[in-house]
């Protein structure tokens, strides 16, 4: 007697999209039971990849297929069962083994006796295209970022457009935004009323359409996207798509942001200009500061943990003195600032790429060009040949149709190397801008914005026995290595375009 366990599964991952709901597999299934008089024991359903081992109730299936509780599967298809080796495997293993003494499909029944070759090769496909899809996705995801398309939801006043999959400006919130953003540039609104005028025009964020929070605001403020580039896994890349404000603008936000953002100054944290900064290098929490007056008058500011973690035992009990945070966050500051001299030069270097880059540009163009030309010409000439009936029509296609798609590749190469003229140089160029600022924060010794250029180039900083260690981003780990390793010697390193490429 052959008792059935029904399967049905459903992810939300992409190739899963396609796949129909785990209601209608399983409202087919039960047809399909009933049909061919199939006696199921139990109906088990789950919403999971089956990319990797490890799904509770196929385990749990496949369990009680052991215990014999019963002894075939059906399922809509045989993907919804496994896509991985590990899982796909012990199935193939029970099948052969007479455990399993069928698995039926919609389309398909497979039997111990015959098609356990053409199972593991049906599951060693969807495991590939798996593995394929996942590659495909990464390098289509590159290929756009290349191409300058952002990759991900569209920022306020922009929209994703479904069909090209570009990033177009929304309609109505685009122009609303832009002179907002400008109004803002002109410093005519606080933080609090920025985000007032963007509620009151209608710009809410999400799509719950609800008001934006302080904190989206001044996200919002700092996106590239606005001045037309983008940070894609922390390397800003320039977009294709329309800015909403010149990059000239764009920094008069920043420095708008800057004026307008006061530090949130609680009572007795005046003076205190490290709160919420750094986190302990033992537990991993807060550092707080601290404020003690003398009978002198004098105030001493200090810093330590806040020891509010419990499950990890910290075992920082020193106070780090303010003056030597300062001291810290400048070290840092100066590892990531590009010194005068060296901006120089490597723009001087940017600039020798830029012409490099445009004549390369322009060779190839001229060589993609006479190829067009050619090519048209040999269009014309089997044109010519098929009219007058030197070649008949099969011959005519055979000829002509690698032509004309030869033709289209050459036209769209044409266009893109038009399109991206120079623009490959301009990141560099606005990161090396960048870096040089850190050294005009250093001169001016202003700590706020340290901080914020700080928070921008690492992940996170920590304090461990007097000293200030951040996780600088790239490309920013390469600067603050060379710099680091320059400090000796005080030299421009030679053969140095190799870690800022
Ligand atoms: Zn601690």
């Amino acid at each position: 007697m052959i008792k059935y366990f029904i399967y049905c599964r459903k992810s939300s991952e992409d190739e899963d999209r396609q796949m129909l709901s785990i209601d209608a597999q399983l409202s087919e299934l039960k047809a399909i039971a009933v049909q061919n008089g199939c006696a199921v024991v139990e109906t088990f359903t789950e919403s999971m990849s089956a990319k990797g081992p490890g799904r509770p109730i196929f385990n749990e299936m496949l369990a009680r297929i052991d215990r014999g509780e019963a002894n075939a599967i059906l399922a809509w298809k045989l993907d919804r069962i496994a896509r991985n080796f590990d899982d796909g495997g012990k199935v193939i293993g029970m099948l052969q083994r007479g455990q399993i003494q069928e698995i039926r499909t919609f389309e398909k029944t497979y039997l111990p006796s015959d098609n356990v070759l053409m199972i593991a090769v049906e599951l060693g496909m969807a495991n590939q295209y798996v593995r394929d899809l996942s590659v495909n996705i990464q390098r289509g995801i590159r290929e756009r970022v290349r191409r300058g398309i952002f990759y991900g939801k569209a920022p306020l006043g922009y929209m994703n457009e479904p069909t090209l999959r570009t990033i177009e400006p929304h309609s109505e919130d685009f122009p609303k935004l832009k002179r907002i953003l400008e109004e803002f540039a002109e410093g005519k609104y606080s933080m609090t009323g920025i985000l007032r005028e963007m509620t009151r025009v209608g710009l809410v964020g999400g799509q719950m359409r609800r008001g934006l929070r302080l904190s989206s605001v001044s996200n919002m403020l700092q996106n590239p996207f606005y001045y037309g580039a983008f940070y894609h896994k922390g390397v800003l890349h320039q977009g294709s798509h329309v800015p909403m404000v010149s990059k000239k603008t764009w920094d008069e936000i920043q420095r708008a942001r800057v004026a307008v953002a006061k530090p949130r100054q609680r009572r007795g944290d005046k003076g205190l200009e490290f709160l919420n900064f750094a986190t302990c290098g033992s537990c991993g929490h807060c550092i707080t500061g601290e404020r003690h007056t003398k009978k002198s008058g004098l105030r001493f500011y200090y810093y330590r943990c806040t020891h509010k973690n419990a499950k990890r035992g910290c075992q920082s009990t020193t106070f780090i003195r303010q003056e030597k945070v300062a001291e810290e966050v400048k070290r840092n500051v100066r590892l990531v600032s590009l010194p005068d001299e060296w901006k120089e030069r490597f723009l001087a270097k940017v600039e020798t790429w830029e012409a490099e880059d445009s004549t390369a540009k322009q060779t190839q163009l001229e060589r993609l060009r006479g190829e067009q030309g050619a090519l048209r010409v040999k269009i014309d000439r089997l044109n010519a040949a098929f009219t007058d009936c030197s070649i008949d029509l099969a011959e005519f296609k055979e000829l002509k149709n690698p032509l004309v798609s030869r033709k289209v590749e050459l036209e769209a190469q044409i266009a893109s190397l038009e399109k991206t003229r120079a623009n490959r140089v301009e990141p560099v160029r606005n990161w090396i801008l960048e870096a040089n600022h850190g050294g005009k924060l250093l001169s001016d010794e202003n700590f706020g914005e340290m901080k914020l250029f700080l928070r921008k180039v690492g992940l996170n900083r920590v304090f461990r026995d007097q000293t200030l260690t951040v996780s600088f981003i790239k490309p920013w780990d390469s600067l603050a290595q060379t710099v680091e390793s320059s400090f000796a010697d005080n030299e421009f390193p030679h053969g140095s375009e190799k870690w800022w490429r």
